[in-house]
């Protein structure tokens, strides 16, 4: 009898699946399998697995965990996705080896005190607010242009553009539009998808998909 397949080698076959139809080699895409808010035990089976890139939204969360996980597996990439505040800026620079929200000036401002400060390049996505909705944060689409130059000229890597469109409308036309703004700006990167439309963004051009509950499960409530 064959061996159920693990929720990692579906995500990864689904990858395979969805590069095929967009003519796409799966190697220009990058899993990464988003262990927000669960625990070390959890997190195990996948790198046991092999899966070397995840992702974290929050700094001090990551600094409890990471550590230790990372001294026992050194290749693991950590990605910052959630949103960054000015004052944790060296932290973030200290812990990730990427960082996905990087979206204004004040931040651009931080990043690279702290770049320098600490000796080390950290590249990063500017995170572009393509559903025009504050909360989830993004650089405002007209404000990108002089965002993007003045992480150049501050001289921190740009790794390409990151969206999280609106929940509750078809994720497509986001996706389609936050690969038009790389190709405009000359980036490679998009980091664009998550469970529920990873396949979706990358027959649209996604080179990193950042997804959680379908590898991991739910996510439980906060208490
Ligand atoms: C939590 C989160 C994800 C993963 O979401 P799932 O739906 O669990 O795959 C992806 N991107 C960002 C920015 C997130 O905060």
């Amino acid at each position: 009898m064959e061996k159920a397949e693990t929720p990692l080698q579906k995500v990864q076959a689904n990858i395979v699946k969805a590069c095929k139809i967009a003519h796409r080699e799966p190697s220009e895409v990058t899993l990464i399998a988003v262990s927000k808010t669960h625990p070390a035990e959890a997190i195990e089976p996948l790198l046991r697995e092999g899966q070397r890139h995840f992702g974290e939204n929050r700094v001090q969360e990551a600094q409890g965990k990471w550590p230790a996980l990372r001294e026992a597996h050194p290749s693991v990439q950590l990605h910052l996705i959630g949103q960054l505040q000015s004052n944790k800026a060296e932290d973030a620079v200290a812990l990730f080896d990427v960082i996905h929200s990087l979206d204004r000036p004040s931040l651009v401002k931080a990043l690279a005190k702290a770049m320098d400060k600490l000796g080390k390049r950290v590249p990063c996505f500017v995170q572009v607010d393509v559903g025009e909705e504050d909360q989830k944060g993004g650089c405002p689409v007209a404000e990108l242009p002089a965002l993007l130059e003045q992480a150049q000229g501050a001289d921190i890597p740009v790794a390409g553009l990151m969206c999280i469109p609106p929940f509750d409308i078809e994720p497509a036309p986001f996706f389609a539009f936050l690969d038009k703004l790389a190709r405009d700006h000359g980036l490679d990167g998009r980091s664009m998808g998550m469970s529920g439309d990873y396949e979706t963004a990358i027959r649209l051009g996604a080179t990193h998909v950042r997804v959680g509950t379908a590898l991991f499960g739910e996510r439980g409530k906060p208490a």
